[in-house]
């Protein structure tokens, strides 16, 4: 019986990974959309709720648009992919909030918040389209998701996996409580730096994909270099080091070139 349980663990394990697409990556994910969606968008509305939506209508329109043209343009990829499994349980919403800080973040589920303070950076509708389609990946990739199960497989270990034996979800609504008491923190669940990098990388493609030049990525991220006062965002820190971030950006620009479609052709 000792001898089963690690060949069990392993099952499970093995059970509950899925690949990233387009990278292909495997990833571990123990948490279903519907039981982090449902947080999430408590969390989202939480945040509308205390924080200011901006009142400049032409950006504010500008940030849903670039993100509804984004995340169009993934979801008809993933449906002429047979991905159409992936994308139900979406709910898209993109918001731009009055806060004078240069940041941006992604909830479950489909829920973009943009800081305002971000607007002298990205300085266009292709500028917001890099940070946005950022965003949009870390979504895709069910980066949090996999954060937390991570979290979770270290801090329950057998103990999860046992409930996810016995098809109950409790154990994993406990660690979910833990880690998500407060729900506006749950943007707070830092990515790995290869999470960032493969956001980076798909929201090349995802931009490119809805018609916005991949290339504008470089020039995005040498303006947010030349800032020295990022050091309170949360966008920027979580974030792998500009030289190193713009060095992969460049390898990864003529992939998602391939997927450019420059708009009205
Ligand atoms: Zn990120």
């Amino acid at each position: 019986m000792k001898k089963l349980i690690p060949i069990l663990l392993a099952a499970i394990v093995l059970a509950s990974c899925s690949s990233v697409m387009l990278t292909g990556r495997r990833q571990l994910n123990l948490v279903s959309d519907a039981e982090l969606n449902q947080m999430s968008f408590t969390a989202y509305k939480q945040l509308k709720d205390s924080v200011p939506l901006s009142t400049d209508k032409t950006n504010s329109a500008m940030v849903k648009r670039v993100g509804t043209n984004i995340a169009a343009a993934v979801e008809k990829y993933m449906r002429e992919n047979g991905m159409e499994d992936q994308i139900k349980n979406f709910q898209w919403e993109y918001n731009l909030f009055k806060v004078n800080q240069v940041n941006a973040f992604a909830m479950p589920g489909g829920k973009i918040a943009v800081y305002d303070g971000i607007l002298p950076k990205t300085m266009n509708e292709t500028g917001m389209a890099v940070v946005v389609g950022h965003e949009i990946a870390h979504v895709v990739a069910r980066h949090s998701a996999e954060r937390y199960s991570q979290q979770v497989a270290a801090q329950y270990g057998g103990a999860i996996l046992g409930a996810v034996v016995g098809n109950s979800s409790a154990a994993v609504q406990n660690g979910v409580g833990l880690l998500y008491g407060i729900g506006g923190q749950m943007m707070l669940l830092k990515y790995s730096h290869n999470q960032e990098y493969e956001a980076d990388e798909l929201g090349l493609i995802f931009m490119a994909m809805a018609g916005y030049n991949p290339n504008e990525a470089v020039t995005f991220w040498e303006r947010m270099t030349a800032d020295n006062t990022k050091g309170v965002s949360d966008f920027m820190s979580t974030h792998p080091s500009d030289e190193k971030r713009i060095a992969r950006l460049k390898q990864v620009v003529p992939k998602a070139m391939q997927y450019y479609k420059p708009k009205g052709k």
